[in-house]
């Protein structure tokens, strides 16, 4: 898919305060820091759409934007903030929550998950909690450039064992470099494919 524009919309604290429903939505989540912001602007060949490294815990605002006029791209927040108190976190919890549970429009939730790291039990949960409410949903791996492309695919291969004790099946998944911008075409032939409403 060729990116023709991406404008930013709006920033929202509550989802009931999100742009209307009236088009396909593609939301993206994942841990504080896993490169969630830099995949954003990798896939919208732009430097600063999403902001880069904000201070983990700040914004905790679903931001929306407008892609090629014709769908949109949700970043949510960040979960697993270790600098949060517990009443914050059970709040930030629910506008995510609410937001992907109401969400009419959603097509797919990309769940973003840092491939040097081992399966991380709050990832883990929040995928099954995706399955389980029957989200659909996607995994894309980031940062695959930190990586040699064996341990990659070790750790990726990890994942998936990890997550065939509880499920059959397994959901589309995505490996890629913000860095080196590897991947992302992947996501945007997919996005191309079901993104008619
Ligand atoms: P976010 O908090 O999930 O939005 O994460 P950011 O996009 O701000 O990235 C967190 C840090 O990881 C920053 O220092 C990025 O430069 C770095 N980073 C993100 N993506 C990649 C990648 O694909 N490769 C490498 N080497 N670093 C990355």
């Amino acid at each position: 898919m060729v990116i023709k524009s991406a404008e930013f919309v709006k920033s929202s604290g509550k989802w009931q305060d999100c742009p209307e429903p009236n088009i396909p939505e593609y939301a993206f989540i994942g841990r504080s820091n896993v490169g969630k912001s830099s995949l954003i602007n990798a896939m919208m060949n732009r430097k600063d759409l999403a902001k880069t490294s904000q201070t983990p815990g700040k914004t905790q605002l679903i931001n929306h934007f407008f892609v090629n006029e014709e769908w949109y791209l949700t970043d949510l927040p960040g979960y697993g903030y270790a600098r949060v108190s517990k009443v914050q976190r059970k709040d930030f919890e629910k506008l995510i929550t609410n937001y992907i549970l109401n969400r009419k429009n959603l097509v797919n939730l990309f769940v973003l998950i840092d491939v040097r790291h081992t399966p991380q039990k709050i990832d883990i949960e929040f995928i099954e909690w995706c399955g389980e409410n029957g989200i659909p949903f996607s995994i894309i791996f980031t940062k695959s450039d930190k990586l040699k492309p064996n341990a990659v695919l070790k750790n990726v291969e990890n994942y998936k064992n990890e997550l065939l004790k509880t499920w059959e099946g397994l959901p589309e998944i995505y490996i890629t470099s913000a860095e080196k911008k590897e991947g992302t075409e992947a996501i945007l032939s997919f996005i191309a494919k079901t993104n008619e409403f």
